[in-house]
């Protein structure tokens, strides 16, 4: 390899060349040259801008691969100097570089969007927001933009021959609802292309999903060239880990496209045959899957020991972003709403203080069940369980470890849905037979309710370091079983329900401000810990 700071220099000149977005040429700053990405390539032995064509479906190239000491994330670059700045962790240190050979990508989408236009879409995204944090709004912020070329997987999809799907018709005759089913079969000549997924586990599947489609209408041939000033992650996601996934999505599509036509208008519906699709039944063929990177715009905001990110499609400018709430500002805003609600209750709940404290009891039931709803979604997303990209890197006892542990968070879900169902039950009870909320019978349900819910929290702090978040679940439960057990013991004077009361909303209020710090674990992710293997693991196999 040449020294310099780029592997990419201009023939005139020996300036260092960049790919421009709005002329999609290889351009150099120095003496204003234009090349085409597609033709420019290095030779090693006769210099740059020598044209080579050794190129083949399962090539190499080289490129620089810098790694971060924090997260162990990869980007490959051309550019041989890079900023200290790891998009993925969002911390600033000294990435070690390495020259490596890695595996040819096939096919890429150049990005059409520019730094402006990435900023631009982010910024109409996130206006509204008013509770987001102003780190994540400011100019400084928005510079740290980052344009990366992600490796997906792509499926393409032939359907030629014959077809048989099932098609109904429903109607009513007389007193007779009859649906008639019909076999449905012909020719079919179609083809479903571009399916795609994210082929690294840098990448949660959940923020890919979110910013495609992407238009392959624009797809070329990759050419390393298209790196230079750019970055792009190393895939380490096989490509038959979503091939199921890939064939059902195009199967389905052509179900649904087959029913739309014109033949068939008179059907109330057009489904596959069988429960699923299958593929003799549309005469599908696969191509083999291929290798191709995908522009996106990466910013990374980092809170303490955990981040987020928000992701622009660096072709539509379509924008992901996790949007943490900024608690100070929730807080104002909580204020300035509570104001009036005081006042309106002030107005309207003219009613009896012991009935007041058994009321209470009701939204106070409402908030620890939906606090423990959202400590489930935390779990699973912590630890990527609904990631299928990063399940296939786990070995098999991994796996199985996992699922127990997911299966003894589920009980907090479950158990919170078992409260809400007993407190609906009481409810209706209660209207039924106008037997009344502060009735030691109801009491005595609520109590059951809550310790039922209670019982079932231990089983979310075996595994799990977020301990604090779990424990605060007992909470608002133990608060709740304390006000009934006031009101069984039945005190004389008003005093104690009006404290009761206040005691009860205290314990509401704090743990809707744990909801609030919950929902910004759920809007941020953990610190990236990436173990890539490196070499050759992105080989279409
Ligand atoms: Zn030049
Ligand atoms: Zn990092």
């Amino acid at each position: 390899m040449r020294g310099g700071v780029t592997m990419y220099e201009c023939v005139n000149c020996g300036g260092a060349l960049r790919f421009d977005i709005p002329s999609q040429q290889l351009h150099c700053d120095h003496c204003e040259s234009d090349f085409d990405p597609q033709t420019y390539r290095v030779n090693e032995t006769a210099g740059p801008g020598s044209y080579t064509m050794e190129t083949g479906p399962a090539a190499t190239y080289s490129v620089c691969v810098y790694t971060c000491p924090n997260c162990g994330g990869e980007l490959l670059t051309t550019d041989e100097s890079i900023t200290g700045f790891c998009p993925y962790c969002g911390s600033f240190s000294v990435l070690t570089k390495k020259m490596r050979e890695e595996t040819r990508p096939q096919k890429i989408i150049p990005f059409r969007m520019t730094k402006e236009d990435c900023k631009k879409a982010y910024k109409k995204k996130t206006a509204g927001m008013i509770y987001t944090p102003r780190k994540m709004k400011d100019e400084d912020a928005l510079e740290t933009f980052r344009p990366i070329y992600m490796p997906f997987w792509m499926y393409d999809y032939n359907f030629d021959g014959d077809y048989k799907v099932v098609g109904t018709k429903e109607y009513t005759q007389g007193h007779y609802e009859i649906t008639e089913i019909h076999q449905l079969t012909g020719q079919v000549n179609s083809t479903c292309h571009g399916v795609s997924f994210d082929g690294s586990s840098s990448l949660d599947d959940e923020i890919s999903q979110a910013v495609i489609p992407y238009d392959t209408e624009e797809i070329k041939d990759f050419q390393p060239s298209y790196l230079c000033g750019f970055y792009a992650d190393s895939g380490d996601v096989a490509s038959q880990v979503y091939q199921k996934e890939a064939d059902q999505f195009a199967m389905e599509s052509l179900v649904e496209r087959l029913g739309q036509e014109e033949a068939y208008k008179d059907f109330d519906s057009v489904r596959a045959s069988g429960k699923k699709p299958k593929a003799e039944d549309l005469s599908m063929k696969k191509e083999p899957a291929k290798s191709v990177l995908f522009p996106m715009w990466f910013l990374t905001y980092r809170k303490g020991s955990r981040v987020a990110y928000s992701v622009v499609n660096g072709q539509t400018g379509k924008v992901t972003a996790d949007l943490p709430v900024d608690i100070g500002r929730f807080l104002i805003g909580a204020v300035l709403t509570a104001v009036p609600i005081y006042f309106l209750l002030n107005l309207f709940l003219a009613v009896i203080p012991r009935y007041l404290l058994a009321l209470s009891g009701l939204p106070a039931m409402v908030v620890s069940a939906i606090y423990m709803i959202s400590i489930t979604t935390i779990y699973k997303r912590d630890f990527k369980l609904e990631d299928a990209g990063i399940k296939s890197l786990w070995t098999k006892t991994r796996a199985e470890e996992e699922k127990k542990k997911q299966e003894e968070v589920e009980k907090l879900f479950n158990s919170a849905m078992a409260g809400l169902v007993i407190l609906v039950i009481l409810w209706g009870i209660c209207i039924f037979t106008e037997m009344r909320l502060d009735s030691a019978l109801s009491s005595l349900i609520m109590i059951i309710a809550a310790i039922v819910m209670g019982v079932s929290v231990r089983s979310g702090h075996r595994h799990w370091n977020q301990k604090r978040l779990v424990n605060d679940s007992y909470v608002l439960l133990a608060a709740i079983i304390l006000s009934r057990l006031l009101l069984l013991a039945n005190p004389h004077y008003d005093i104690y329900y009006y404290g009761g009361t206040v005691f009860l909303f205290a314990f509401i209020l704090y743990t809707l401000i744990q909801l609030i710090r919950e929902y910004n674990l759920m809007t941020t992710r953990p610190l990236p810990q990436l173990d890539r293997q490196g070499g050759d693991t992105s080989a279409p196999v």
